[in-house]
Parts: structure tokens; sequence; C-alpha cells
């Protein structure tokens, strides 16, 4: 049977926390899980690495694990009072300053912002409840209009959409997470407050090929240089929660589209996340529209949709999942799926190993083979193949664990670690060997093997082998 390609994230929180609860989820169909660094503590990670890779060992299937790192967060200072009330159209003065404000008066422990603004430049506040328009520069402080109005209370967060402020998107707590997260022997690292590229290519520096980098999408600047911070990247993540404050709602919808057609083109993983069955955290079934959102993502060609409160402190994380898993099955049987998913993504530069994955896959298509079996070190050889989004499933055989978790987040793939084969029989028996264990072929099926000849240098495909199941 063929397996669900759009693979499912649950970010984990106390709601999941239960081992038996942890086991129920993957076998609902969790392909990866979510460690947020903006809440618990290092005990909690530790705690909660230990449990997935024990129930990953009782599944006996590779599931994948990110560290979520909060990143950057700015926010308004602390006022004499606790909080202040901005009016429509009064003018407030902004200042950078540790000291408290007041009435008309917000200051901000953050320099580097407060410097940066200029006239037009936008503030969200609160979540965007509360927004401000910068209006002049006054020395060292700045004068806004306010946009939207209301209560304004201590350390309320702020979003600036219309500039790149000239901070890292790694703070010290966020280096000292990292550093931690690759000590637990997490797959991948998701990076919060990406503005550039640079930021992509600084946090890969740190993390040496430890782990895989998730750019999560959460700012126009980082929408600006879209294709740039894909091709940086080893997977993007569209980070609806925080784009939802930086862009108008209207928006967000084009923006995700915009994500995951760029991450599409250039063959990396893509997650869509934040609010995909919200509802759920209380009630047991999800919202229609909600249903509709999952759909949605299917269908635009997303790798991974991914539960956040819904599984990490909701009420129903096991039903969550199963109905995500329902959501994304009832996509993949619609014809009308595979006839608009965008396919053919080979770029004109195309590598040897480009041209085998496109060629194995039109191979596959035209044969109705039933499974597509790549045999890949760095998993690169598998991601170009769920590229092509073959009809049939793929498996991805590598000696490396690391690359095999690595693969659950990719679509279509099915990752199994074994020996590399010893020679061109060898290939096939392992091959023919995991379709029969996996149940993805029947005997008469035919099946595609992809592989570098010789075995064990990574990055030389080169060969495609047919054979038909005895
Ligand atoms: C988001 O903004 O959608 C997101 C996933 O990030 P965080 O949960 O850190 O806000």
């Amino acid at each position: 049977m063929r397996a669900r390609d759009c693979k499912i994230v649950a970010t984990m929180g106390p709601a999941s926390d239960p081992p038996e609860r942890l086991a129920l989820l993957i076998q609902a169909g969790v392909d990866c899980f979510r460690l947020n660094f903006s809440h618990g503590s290092r005990e909690d990670h530790k705690r909660r690495m230990e449990a997935i890779r024990a129930a990953e060992q009782k599944a006996g299937s590779p599931v994948g694990v990110f560290a979520d790192l909060q990143g950057p967060k700015i926010r308004v200072g602390k006022f004499a009072g606790g909080e202040i009330k901005l009016t429509f159209d009064e003018i407030v003065t902004l200042e950078a300053s540790a000291e408290e404000g007041g009435p008309g008066l917000i200051r901000l422990p953050h320099p580097e912002l407060v410097e940066t603004l200029q006239p037009d430049d936008i503030l969200k506040l609160d979540d965007g409840k509360l927004q401000l328009t910068v209006t002049e520069r006054d020395g060292p402080r700045v004068r806004a209009r306010v946009d939207f109005g209301g209560v304004l209370k201590n350390q309320k967060g702020v979003n600036v959409p219309t500039r790149r402020i000239p901070i890292s998107a790694l703070t010290d707590k966020d280096r000292e997470d990292l550093a931690y997260a690759l000590e637990l022997g997490v797959d991948y690292v998701a990076l919060s407050f990406v503005q550039h590229y640079d930021d992509v290519r600084e946090a890969k520096a740190l993390i040496d090929g430890r782990a895989g980098v998730i750019a999560k999408i959460e700012k126009p600047s980082a929408l600006a240089l879209i294709d740039y911070i894909v091709e940086e990247a080893d997977a993007v993540m569209v980070a609806r929660g925080d784009l939802g404050v930086e862009l108008p709602p209207e928006q967000v919808p084009i923006a995700q589209r915009k994500i995951i057609r760029a991450a599409r083109a250039a063959g990396r993983p893509v997650i869509v996340a934040t609010h995909m069955l919200e509802s759920m955290v209380e009630a047991a079934t999800p919202t229609r529209a909600e249903a509709s959102d999952v759909a949605t993502a299917v269908y635009q060609g997303a790798d991974a949709v991914m539960l956040s409160a819904e599984s990490a402190v909701g009420r129903h994380p096991q039903s969550a999942v199963a109905i995500m898993d329902r959501i994304i099955r009832a996509v993949e049987d619609d014809a009308d799926y595979w006839a608009a998913l965008p396919r053919d993504m080979t770029p004109p530069q195309a590598t040897t190993a480009d041209a085998i994955a496109l060629s194995a896959r039109h191979i596959a298509d035209v044969l109705g083979c039933a499974a597509l079996v790549a045999y890949t070190a760095t998993g690169s050889t598998a991601l170009r193949i769920a590229r092509e989004r073959p009809r049939c499933g793929v498996i991805g055989l590598t000696p490396v664990v690391e690359t095999a978790r690595r693969l659950a987040l990719v679509w279509g793939v099915q990752s199994v670690v074994t020996d590399d084969a010893t020679d061109g029989e060898d290939m096939i028996a392992k091959a023919d060997e995991t379709v029969r264990r996996l149940g993805v072929a029947d005997i008469g099926d035919r099946v595609a093997v992809i592989a570098g000849i010789p075995f064990g240098r990574p990055g030389k495909t080169n060969t495609i082998r047919l054979f038909r199941l005895e």
C-alpha cells in the first residue's frame, strides 16, 4: 500500500509528554516532533528527546526531531502604572531606554531598533492589536502616530514589518539552546527571526553539519529574499503565527504559496505551520475551515503540515494527528491533486543526479512502478526524487541513521537504515527485501532503484535499475 506522502509534525508539550501518548501519536501518524525552545526547561527538552528516541525504537521507523529556537523578541519597556492608553491619531514618542515609560512616551530597551526607524515605518504592538506609524525623527527619539489604539501593557511585543532590524537571529539564549539541542542530537534546528540569507549562513556555520537548518519565514524582509534563503537553508517553514502579525491577513495566503513554490523549486522540504487545527486545542473535531486549510497546504505541495498548541497543550492531541492524517490521505486520493501538483521542478542547469532523479520518476510513471528505491547517504538523492513528486512511494535506503531521520520531513519518502550495497546484485536484493517488508509492492510489481555506483561515494548518483518482484 502506498504510504501517506505529506508528513505530519507535532509540537511536544505537556499534552504529548506521557510515554504511552507519544507512542500513540507516532501510531496516529506523526513523522517529526518539534521541541519548542520558547517554552520549557532544558530538562523538559532532554526528557522529551529521550522519550521520542525510545518511542522511535519501539515503532521501528525513523522519527525526525527539530529544535525551534526562540529568536530575539523585541518588546516595549515597562510603564509607570503597568500600562498606557493609546488613542487613535495621537502622536507618541519612542525612546531607547531601560527606564519606565508613561502616557505619550514608549520606551524600548532596544537602541538598535530605535536608531534604525525612519518616517513611514510601521510598528505593530502586542501581536498587531495596536499599530503606530513613524512620522519623524527627533535626534535619538522618534515620533509616531497611533493607527490602531487601545491599552498597551508592560513588555508587549513589537514587530516592524517595514524594516530589517540590525540584530542577529540568534540571541545569547539561542546560542546556548543551539549548543544544547545539538548535544541532544536533534536532526534540524529551526531558526526564528530570519531577515536575510546571512542569518541562515551564521547558524549553519555554528551548526557545522551536525543538524539541518529550517529557516522560519515570518518577515517581509525574508519573503523578499525567499529564493536566496531557500537556497541557503536545508528546509523552510511558513511560520504563519509571526507572518500573520507582520503581514496584513490577506497577504498571508499569498506568502504561503510563494514560499511553497520557492522551496519546491529548490528541492527543499517546506512545512506549513501554525493554527492549522487550532480549535482542537479544546474541541474534539476541527472546524471545516481548518480542514480546508490543511487540505490547501497539501494541494499546494507542502512536504509537511504542523501542529502547535493542538499537540503541545491541547485536549485532543491524538485526534488532531489522526484528523490531519485523514485530511492528507483524502487529498492524496483525489485525482485533481495529482493533476494540479507542481512537478517537473528540475532546473535547466541540472546535475547528473538531478537528471537521473527526473528520469527515474518518468520511468516509474510510465511503467507504473510500485516504488522508487533510492540509495542515499546524505539524503540528497531522495530529496531530488521527492522534488519530482512521483506517483509511487520513495524508499530512502541509507547507512546513516541521521539521514533517515532528516528524511522524515520530506514528502513521499519512507527511509530505512541499512548497510550500503556491496555490488549490483546486493543492491537489488536489499531493495527487494525492503519493499516486501514495508508492504509497498506485490508479486509482479516493478520497482526502480537509483544509486551511485561504485557504492560509498556520496553525490555520485549515476544508475537506474529496474526489477520485478518475483
Ligand atoms: C510561527 O510564528 O508560526 C511559529 C511557528 O513560530 P513561533 O511558534 O516561535 O511563534
